[in-house]
């Protein structure tokens, strides 16, 4: 067995129904102050309740900073990280999805750094306020992520800043949360922890651990297929299907994504689609044609999913529904887009641009 692997993951996990509160204890020790950051509907499921009862029970004073929008941006984690300064806080604690929890990392690092050459362009050190994060989708995994995902209006496009620093120090996973999450929601999220836990192993960094956490997520999710073909959850699904985002979030901390993700920030940025469903209209393409470049590695993951090529295309579909259209010339364009992406060299299977160009065609054209 290959035995050459790293893996870093240096998150303090709680997980279960009413951990924050009854784990209160646990954020004691980041500092008496606290911005938390959170979306406009993201704080209305319980989590910004449960949060301010901890951290008034810990004595911690704390302001609210709610104007994270979907897919953030940059002036949006400017203004957070002033709203932080002005109220001098000492950690952050994040809720929501993925677009309030990765604005969140962008925010303590730029409340202690000045980043004179833009976000995207600075090199981030370690003087980052502390984090921590309670998700409200299932999905990102950004809660045990370095990354935080920024939109760049420059280059027309999404981009990950990361380093060791933006992982948050503590994540509460409670699934009670996800409880009125809307459908369309929890089965877009569900497909991006997927994506990241099939791309995890399709990447040049995946290795023995990496793997182990990709095979779990995968059956987790999976295991939950009919709830999420037919829209129904219990409170058990719900944690299920978090754990399985956690998990998948482990695996991409540690390995990065593929061109599956690299093609899918063309769709978010010009189209507004949702992040997962972006992935999920592209990843049962993308994976056959990995299973042509690279049979042994892509059954293995064909295996992890027990389904034939056909049978998860088929899957997908029956979750994604009717699928978006594009003309050639646009297809053409994303294509050259996503040729640029890093993400394009971080997969075990060379993807030219005309490759990338015909699973975009077969999937959306
Ligand atoms: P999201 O943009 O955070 O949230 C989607 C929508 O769901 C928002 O309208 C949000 O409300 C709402 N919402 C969130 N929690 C809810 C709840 N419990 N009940 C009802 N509504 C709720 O979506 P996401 O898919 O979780 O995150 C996507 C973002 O994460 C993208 O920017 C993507 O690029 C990034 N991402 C990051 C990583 C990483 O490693 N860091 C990985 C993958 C993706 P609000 O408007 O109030 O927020
Ligand atoms: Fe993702």
């Amino acid at each position: 067995m290959e035995m050459n692997f790293q893996y870093f993951v240096p998150v303090h996990i709680i997980s279960g129904a009413n951990c924050v509160r009854e784990y209160a204890s646990a954020m004691r020790t980041f500092g008496g102050r606290v911005l938390i950051v959170t979306g406009k509907s993201s704080a209305k499921n319980g989590a910004l309740e449960d949060a301010v009862y901890a951290l008034k029970q810990n004595g911690q004073k704390f302001t609210v900073y709610d104007e994270v929008p979907n897919n953030p941006t940059v002036a949006s984690v400017y203004k957070g990280a002033e709203e932080a300064r002005r109220f001098g806080a000492e950690f952050i604690v994040a809720i929501g999805g993925g677009s309030p929890m990765d604005a969140a990392k962008a925010i303590a690092m730029l409340a202690r750094q000045e980043a004179k050459e833009g976000i995207f362009d600075h090199p981030i050190t370690d003087d980052v306020l502390p984090m921590v994060h309670i998700p409200t989708t299932a999905g990102t995994g950004s809660e045990v992520t370095p990354y935080a995902i920024i939109t760049n209006d420059e280059k027309q496009t999404k981009t990950s800043i990361s380093a060791p620093s933006l992982f948050p120090r503590l994540a509460y996973l409670d699934g009670k949360y996800m409880e009125d999450l809307p459908q369309s929601v929890t089965v877009n999220t569900a497909i991006d922890a997927l994506s990241h836990a099939v791309e995890g192993m399709l990447s040049v960094r995946a290795g023995n651990m990496s793997d182990l956490f990709a095979k779990e997520s995968i059956r987790i999710i999976l295991s939950e297929y009919e709830s999420l073909r037919t829209g129904h959850y219990t409170l058990q699904t719900r944690q299920n299907l978090l754990y399985g985002s956690t998990l998948a979030g482990m695996v991409i901390a540690n390995t990065g994504t593929t061109p599956v993700h690299g093609m899918g920030y063309s769709l978010t940025y010009f189209h507004g689609v949702p992040h997962g469903r972006a992935n999920g209209l592209l990843l049962p393409a993308f994976l056959k044609s990995c299973l042509e470049k690279s049979p042994e590695r892509t059954r293995q993951i064909y295996d992890a999913l027990h389904m034939t090529p056909d049978a998860f295309c088929k899957a997908m579909d029956d979750l994604l529904g009717k699928r978006e259209k594009y003309d050639d010339e646009t297809l053409r364009n994303y294509a050259h887009r996503a040729s640029l992406n890093k993400n394009v060299k971080n997969c075990l299977m060379y993807f030219s641009e005309e490759d990338l160009y015909k699973v975009l065609h077969q999937s959306l054209g």
